[in-house]
């Protein structure tokens, strides 16, 4: 009832929850309370928790904030949220994103944009900027988002709140709205580490529904966080330190991570010499395999359709237009005119997409065309094995590794909006750990003079979740 209120009150400016239908949130907290009466309540009884609006819960709406799928129902759940309902979690709404989880910043959406909790003419991040909102504004306990190349750990750094990417595969994806599939992890947003390593415990593990999803058995991180971490030994990478980011950031950043060497932390420095290639390497590997998965709207099985008589009717007067200016048949039948059917698929595409969604489509298919394919897709993949690479040397040495989360605070809102490269460039410091496929949480780091919070990102190899957990604890 209180997080219902708070929605109530505080959700019309910060535009976290695009749908929440406080009948249904009555009806599960009333029978959980039943189960917990009778002894028989999951683990994760009573905890609140917001869903982004691109993971598929029976019944409810599945938008991903695009007109494309504005009256899509899911007819099955997820397996996080099937898992999250096993455990008796009362699933509260839908969170606001960046359309198809495309985007930094929570505005690329037809819901219209969140604001940031901390102050309302700035973004939240993306794409999962309404999850973070939530849990920032004390709507919900937690929330799941989703991470392709930044989308938890960035929007956590903007509204101050804990987001993890948990290691590609650890959690299943069956029933994730796919953008990028090598690339894209459910993970949870937090008010602290803890929760964080509660509500991983019970999304993580192998799934038959996805067969990319790891056997490998689930640690008890909820455990683990609260044993002491011993002495952790921190990887510094300079090139996350150098030119583009904030200076307040940096030396907040700094300050702490000296206390952490106080405490028994051990500061290594590391190098990850192809992480400038990063962002490149993404946009390129990302939008292929976006151009593929987004090939299912076709307005034909589901989702938005352009109003198919119509079209019929502008192609029969397109035809006889034709028809009178050539004279003849063949003429006509040397003329470019789409079938009905095609028709309909360019115009419920045009109509149903936005302008990012559309703009990825398009680069995704150019690099993957066969002129183009050895020089960018080929390439890209090339230098994504190096990146990740680079992460296997630096793991040698330590434990973890640290990072700003994002090189500046929130920015004011329309700021990046027309200028897309600036828009990318946020997720300089996130995307290697997508395109090496490694887990990294971010942690709130401080508060900066202009009032924005920021955070830091703790990286960790392949399954090392408990490494990351345990340096984020520590830290905050
Ligand atoms: N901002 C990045 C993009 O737009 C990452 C998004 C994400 O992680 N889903 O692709």
């Amino acid at each position: 009832e209180e997080y219902l209120q708070t929605i109530k009150e505080t959700n019309s400016e910060v535009n976290a929850f695009v749908s929440v239908d406080d009948e249904d949130v009555r009806k599960q907290a009333t029978n959980i309370q039943q189960k917990i009466d009778a002894g028989t309540a999951g683990k994760l009884a009573g905890m609140v928790i917001g869903v982004k609006d691109v993971i598929c819960e029976k019944g409810k709406k599945v938008t991903c904030a695009s007109h494309i799928l504005h009256n899509f129902e899911s007819v099955y759940d997820a397996t996080v949220i099937k898992k999250l309902k096993n455990e008796d979690a009362i699933l509260i709404g839908r969170t606001n994103m960046d359309e198809f989880a495309m985007g930094s910043s929570t505005e690329n959406t037809i819901y219209g944009p969140s604001k940031n909790p901390a102050n309302s003419d700035f973004v939240v991040g993306g794409s999962s900027g309404g999850s973070a909102a939530a849990v920032a504004a004390n709507m919900c306990d937690t929330s799941l988002g989703s991470d392709t190349g930044g989308s938890i750990r960035q929007p956590a750094s903007y509204c101050g709140v804990v987001g993890l990417k948990p290691t590609y595969s650890r959690v299943s994806r069956y029933g994730l709205v796919a953008y990028a599939s090598s690339f894209d992890c459910i993970g949870p947003f937090s008010k602290n580490v803890t929760d964080a390593a509660i509500l991983l415990e019970h999304l993580a593990g192998d799934d038959p529904m996805d067969n990319s999803s790891s056997a490998k058995p689930v640690e008890n991180y909820s455990e683990a966080v609260a044993e002491s971490s011993g002495k952790l030994k921190i990887g510094v990478p300079k090139e996350y330190f150098g030119e583009g980011l904030d200076d307040e950031i940096r030396q907040g950043i700094e300050d702490r991570l000296k206390e952490l060497e106080k405490d028994g932390a051990e500061l290594v420095p590391v190098t990850l010499p192809h992480m400038k290639y990063g962002i490149a390497t993404y946009y390129i590997l990302a939008t292929a395999e976006a151009s593929s998965n987004l090939a299912r709207y076709d307005g034909i099985r589901y989702g938005h359709r352009a109003d198919f008589e119509k079209i019929e009717e502008e192609l029969s007067l397109e035809r006889k237009e034709l028809k009178k200016a050539a004279g003849t048949s063949t003429a006509l039948e040397a003329a470019d005119i789409d079938s009905p059917l095609i028709r309909l698929y360019k115009k419920s595409r045009t109509e149903g997409f936005g302008t990012e969604v559309k703009r990825r489509i398009i680069l995704g298919t150019y690099v993957l065309s066969a002129g183009y394919y050895d020089a960018y897709y080929g390439k890209a993949q090339k230098v994504r094995r190096l990146i990740k690479q680079d992460f296997l040397d630096a793991f040698q040495q330590v434990d973890v590794i640290v990072s700003p989360t994002a090189p500046t605070t929130a920015f004011k809102l329309g700021e990046n909006q027309d200028d897309p490269l600036q828009m990318y460039l946020n997720d300089v410091y996130t995307i290697s750990a997508n395109l090496a496929g490694i887990c990294g949480i971010s942690v709130p780091a401080g508060t900066h003079s202009n009032g924005l919070p920021y955070g830091v990102q703790f990286m960790g190899n392949t399954f090392h979740e408990v490494d990351i957990l345990r340096a984020a604890k520590q830290f905050e």
